[in-house]
């Protein structure tokens, strides 16, 4: 929520302002590229589309599923688990691959021997936003503004990430 104060800065039409704006920049960022909806990843700043990030998503998902481990039973211990329950998990400390295999295949409680396990890709949805170069929001004047991404915009107020 903005404050009274700071959204008495902003002329009446902005929001008319800015969305045209966005429109006529294809609602892109005019600094680095990135399109509204993409997604972006926070670690690695890579750009993708939310097709690409489900196919990042799937591909993490078989990684852990098909990983080579030298001790296999974990590994078929893990896709047991995830066929039968859904769950993600990964073998806690100190525990053995072997154990929760067979107490796996036996129907037996195994949920002391892992913990819950997340696959993660780290994203951040893409919004464009108009900013004020001079950070006077007052002046709309056509050179003073330009479309940012949520990213650069920050930057550019040379705030931390
Ligand atoms: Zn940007
Ligand atoms: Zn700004």
């Amino acid at each position: 929520m903005q404050s009274k104060e700071s959204k008495a800065k902003y002329s009446k039409d902005w929001q008319k302002l800015s969305l045209r704006l966005r429109e006529s920049a294809g609602h892109r960022c005019q600094q680095c590229g990135a399109k509204r909806g993409e997604f972006r990843n926070r670690d690695t700043n890579e750009l993708m589309s939310e097709e690409e990030y489900i196919k990042q998503r799937e591909n993490a998902l078989h990684d852990y599923l098909n990983a080579k481990r030298k001790h296999t039973y974990i590994n078929e211990a893990y896709k047991k688990i995830y066929e039968t329950t859904g769950r993600l998990v990964s073998l806690n400390s100190g525990c053995s691959g072997k154990n929760l295999y067979e107490a796996v295949l036996a129907g037996k409680d195994y949920s002391h021997m892992v913990s819950s396990f997340r696959i993660t890709i780290r994203t951040i949805k893409v919004v464009i936003q108009v900013h004020h170069k001079d950070e006077d929001t007052s002046n709309n004047d056509g050179s003073n503004l330009i479309c940012l991404c949520g990213r650069c915009h920050l930057l550019n107020h040379d705030r931390q990430l």
